[in-house]
């Protein structure tokens, strides 16, 4: 059950230093460890990963006369008088001094006591440095980063990394910690494969964690650089491992040879009123081997928006049923769990089978009818919520989890259900295309089947993007097609975190719409309505009453209204391009032809600007991910990095990708030869896990 033997995992001696608190570092007390804390972690480790934005060069020591604006500056001084303000007064402190070149005024705000003078006494030489500023031919430094004295040049740093900082840590108390936390950083052994050493000529990881936290250069600051890029492989190395190791567990759990006799997926193909895509049949014979394998499944299918994932999801639960087992589906939110119901029950009706349905939030006769139902095995078929996932829901025999749309569900969750029963196979939809590099971040070695088609007749939404400032007339042009007969979504802007917010942007919208175009009989849906306005909204635009529905994101996933042709977006420069995919795959799903209109708020910057162009330009779910994540990544080379990817600290997978495949082959040979990660090999890889904290979450999901 436990082939690593990580219940009894505890943290290597090499390890300690790492995992000390922050306050063991010299100037770390209680104050600054809750600072650094906010924003990496509790740990020398933690502060270690804090990889330098920047790097200043203090080896430029230009002539007075050459010194531009803004540069920093190194230079030797002579202090020649000191321009001290009166007590009281508000006036800086201004100390004049003369380089060989040239005269230089130092200035310091809000001096207190006689700190200046005693820093610079008048006679003395001083080597400063800091950032100069030129105007009217005057040379001044601003509080200069340093100021030592002669005998001690040997102490000013020739290059000094660049933090991003958290308020209240100022760069001296950063540099200082760092520097104590880099000396207590240990010689560890090597557990990445020597020929993959060879190759990139890697340092060791010390090596690099020292030099990635000690640029000279730009170069030194970017994601490909040696030491960066060693670290970065660590970090997917661990998070491939882990991975690995939770698979080998999982699919050693007995697992069940599900082979029905195919007669209810029979009768459901022979009723359909269309035949089904190739793609479709392919993904399907892909799940049928795994069910009639002995192992558990646990299956990825990706499908752009309108592939027909939910049919596919259908066919492989009727093959559970076949066999006398159960099959539930998992929707994330209840508007597409009650979607599914709506739709399964459709398709089940001529094969004689009624789906259950289980929302949190429900009448309790219908939850109690539903519960038994699926607890005596009169119910073969459910389709709910989270609530599916509650201690309280018990089945006779589930054989087949399926979870839709992913990306709103954990690991953990998946691996709640397939506790729910004994073997569970579990399959996992998604149409927000994962980009393969972060599946198998999230997922190792997760088989996965792609529906790269979609059914035939499909015509592409035709996508354009207006300024919001020419509302009024995209309100004219909405008006003549909806007179014309056509539906439309109207997708309100996110206007942050906050639910409320997007909201009240919302019901704004809708009055204004409303107002504008009553003959529309606008809708309005967001999160926070109950179920039962939601529901009777959506219904109204599905049944055509309401032509126009405006909504929050909720519609992003799975509705299906297939007479609605026109979708609209506000503030699309907010929303994340496979977002807009999504929301652009509701409309397109009729014999119509289709249009998307993204509304944004100019000016555009340039990032946004080549977003929209990829929404305008591209159909295809799969490129627009690659895409995305690539527009993320280079954005920010030398600054701030997005938290496009929280898991990782060190890797950037726009960039570490090709590093990422690397570490998936090591891992899956090393599991190969060697899956209890035993000898010395082993003994060094459970060494990267713990120091990635990921022995952790090993003994977690192996301990269930
Ligand atoms: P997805 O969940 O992949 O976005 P759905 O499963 O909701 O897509 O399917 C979208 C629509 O396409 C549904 O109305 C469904 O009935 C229809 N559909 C599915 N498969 C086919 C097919 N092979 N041919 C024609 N229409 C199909
Ligand atoms: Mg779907």
């Amino acid at each position: 059950m436990n082939p690593a033997g990580f219940q009894q995992f505890t943290r290597p001696e090499k390890l300690f230093g790492l995992f000390a608190r922050l306050t063991v570092l010299p100037g770390v007390g209680d104050k600054v460890a809750g600072l650094l804390k906010k924003r990496m972690g509790n740990h020398v480790i933690d502060l270690l990963r804090h990889l330098p934005a920047g790097v200043i060069d203090r080896t430029q020591r230009p002539s007075v006369a050459t010194i531009e604006d803004g540069a920093i500056v190194t230079m030797e001084v002579t202090v020649m008088a000191h321009d001290k303000p009166p007590p009281g007064s508000r006036r800086p402190w201004r100390v004049m001094t003369e380089a060989s070149s040239g005269p230089i005024e130092i200035v310091y705000f809000h001096a207190k006591g006689d700190y200046v003078e005693k820093l610079l006494p008048t006679g003395s030489v001083r080597i400063i440095s800091g950032r100069a500023e030129r105007f009217n031919n005057k040379v001044q430094m601003v509080h200069p980063d340093h100021v030592v004295s002669p005998e001690k040049a040997s102490t000013l740093p020739r290059h000094e990394p660049v933090y991003p900082l958290t308020a209240g840590l100022t760069p001296r108390v950063l540099a200082r910690a760092m520097g104590a936390a880099l000396e207590k950083t240990p010689d560890l052994p090597e557990w990445i494969r020597g020929d993959v050493i060879d190759r990139f000529n890697w340092p060791s990881w010390k090596d690099a964690t020292v030099s990635a936290h000690q640029p000279v250069k730009p170069y030194d600051l970017l994601p490909g650089s040696p030491p960066r890029a060693r670290l970065a492989y660590d970090e997917l190395l661990a998070n491939q491992l882990a991975l690995g190791l939770v698979r080998t567990t999982t699919s050693r759990d007995q697992g069940r040879v599900f082979k029905g006799k195919g007669d209810l997926r029979q009768s459901l193909i022979t009723t359909l009123p269309f035949s089904l895509t190739k793609a479709q049949e392919r993904v399907i014979a892909e799940i049928e081997a795994d069910q009639a394998s002995p192992h558990r499944m646990l299956r990825l299918v990706q499908g752009d928006v309108g592939s027909g994932k939910t049919l596919v999801a259908l066919v492989a639960m009727l093959g559970v049923v076949e066999t006398g087992a159960q099959a539930a589906l998992l929707a994330p939110t209840e508007i597409l769990a009650r979607q599914h119901h709506a739709t399964l029950t459709q398709l089940l009706e001529p094969l004689g089978l009624k789906p259950g349905l289980l929302l949190g939030k429900m009448k309790a006769a219908e939850k109690n009818a539903t519960l038994e139902g699926l607890a005596d095995g009169s119910i073969s078929i459910v389709v709910g919520t989270h609530a599916l996932l509650t201690d309280g829901v018990s089945f006779h025999d589930l054989g087949l989890g399926v979870v839709d749309e992913q990306h709103r569900f954990g690991v953990r969750q998946r691996l709640v259900l397939g506790d729910k029963g004994n073997g569970v196979d579990v399959l996992v939809m998604t149409a927000t295309p994962i980009p393969r590099t972060l599946a198998m971040t999230a997922y190792g070695d997760l088989q996965s089947s792609r529906i790269d088609e979609k059914p035939p007749g499909r015509k592409p939404v035709k996508t354009t993007f207006v300024d919001l400032e020419r509302c009024d007339e995209v309100v004219d042009r909405l008006r003549q097609a909806i007179a014309s007969g056509r539906q439309a979504y109207w997708i309100c802007p996110l206007v942050d975190e906050s639910d409320s917010l997007d909201i009240a942007a919302a019901e704004e919208r809708h009055t204004m719409l409303t107002a504008a175009i009553p003959e529309a009989f606008p809708a309005l849906v967001h999160g926070r309505m109950d179920a039962d306005s939601r529901d009777q909204a959506m219904e109204q635009f599905r049944s055509g009453t309401a032509r126009l529905l405006v909504a929050t994101t909720v519609v992003e996933v799975g509705v299906d209204v297939p007479a609605a042709s026109i979708m609209i977006i506000e503030h699309s420069e907010r929303f994340g391009l496979a977002q807009m995919h999504q929301l652009r795959g509701r409309v397109g799903r009729g014999s119509d032809p289709s249009s998307c209109l993204l509304l944004y708020k100019g000016p555009l910057s340039e990032t946004a600007a080549a977003r929209l162009t990829i929404m305008r330009e591209s159909n295809d779910g799969f490129r627009i991910a690659e895409e995305d994540l690539k527009l993320r990544g280079p954005g920010e080379v030398l600054g701030r990095r997005q938290s496009g990817d929280p898991e990782f600290a060190l890797a950037d997978l726009a960039y570490h990708a090709d590093l990422l495949e690397l570490a998936r082959e090591q891992v899956m040979e090393t599991l190969e030869n060697n899956p209890g990660l035993t000898g010395e090999e082993g003994e060094k890889l459970r060494l990267l896990l713990a120091l990635f904290e990921r022995d952790r979450a090993v003994t977690y999901l192996a301990g269930g």
